[in-house]
């Protein structure tokens, strides 16, 4: 293990003693073997989620400079966009980076639901109902993240779109629902997942890396709450979240 080989196990022969070592010895072997596999992964998805828009950057501006097209007010939008989306991939990233370090910073206030659900859905027609003074602790920068990361979603994947909140026990739950495309249920246990996609191809046409449900997941355990969802195929989803009472 010394030289690197993170497979190298040893024998629990012996006497009581000397086994109850080995065994010791062979199960930190193997949690030590696991992140190395889940770092290795790590680094070879986010190379894979970078290269294509670097490469569709990259194949644009060599046809500019070999006259092969026009520097049009068209292709600067788009270039500008791929920047867009690799600058929110970078940003992500950090997020997730820094919260599975467990030093995501949060700065709880007591904010109301009513208000962090207004901010996260400004200037779009979504339905709200919930009571206007249900009190949380919460960062409300971080909160919103979640809330706008779950309109987005719920969004892309279909209409219907509401948002509603209710007091249980001495928690707020707060709910994104749609009457969308819904998601099988073998699915639902992974998406939460980084990097992972129900459908791949669609996904990245609508832009997402697979990292929106795992930065929920952990911005909200930063604050102490749970979430989960709940969906029937050809119905549509909902997706809760619960922050503590301020
Ligand atoms: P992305 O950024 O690619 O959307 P997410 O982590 O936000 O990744 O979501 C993971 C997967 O769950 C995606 O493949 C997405 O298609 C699916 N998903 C998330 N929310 C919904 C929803 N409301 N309805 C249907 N599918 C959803």
């Amino acid at each position: 293990m010394e030289h690197g080989d993170l497979s190298a196990r040893v024998d629990p022969a012996g006497g009581p003693e000397l086994s109850e070592l080995a065994r010791g010895f062979n199960s930190m072997a193997a949690a030590l073997d696991r992140n190395e596999e889940l770092r290795r992964r790590m680094v070879t998805d986010v190379a894979h989620e970078l290269r294509a828009p670097l490469t569709n950057i990259r194949s644009e501006l060599e046809s500019i400079q070999d006259g092969l097209s026009m520097p049009t007010r068209e292709r600067i939008d788009s270039l500008h966009q791929e920047t867009m989306h690799l600058a929110r991939l970078v940003d992500d990233l950090q997020d997730l980076a820094l919260a599975e370090a467990g030093r995501l910073e949060i700065h709880p206030e007591k904010v109301a639901v009513a208000t962090l659900v207004r901010r996260s859905t400004a200037g779009m027609d979504i339905a709200t109902e919930g009571p206007e003074d249900l009190m949380v602790m919460a960062d409300p920068t971080r909160a919103v993240q979640v809330l706008q990361n779950l309109l987005t979603n719920a969004m892309a994947h279909g209409d219907g779109v509401r948002v509603v909140w209710q007091r249980q026990d001495d928690e707020a739950m707060i709910q994104v629902i749609d009457r969308g495309a819904g998601i099988p249920s073998e699915e639902l246990g992974r998406i939460f997942e980084r990097f992972y996609r129900v459908d791949p191809s669609r996904s990245r046409h609508t832009g997402g890396a697979g990292l929106g449900l795992s930065i929920v997941k952990q911005l909200v355990s930063a604050h102490g709450g749970r979430v989960w969802a709940e969906s029937v195929v050809g119905e549509g989803s909902t997706f809760s979240f619960t922050l503590k009472i301020g």
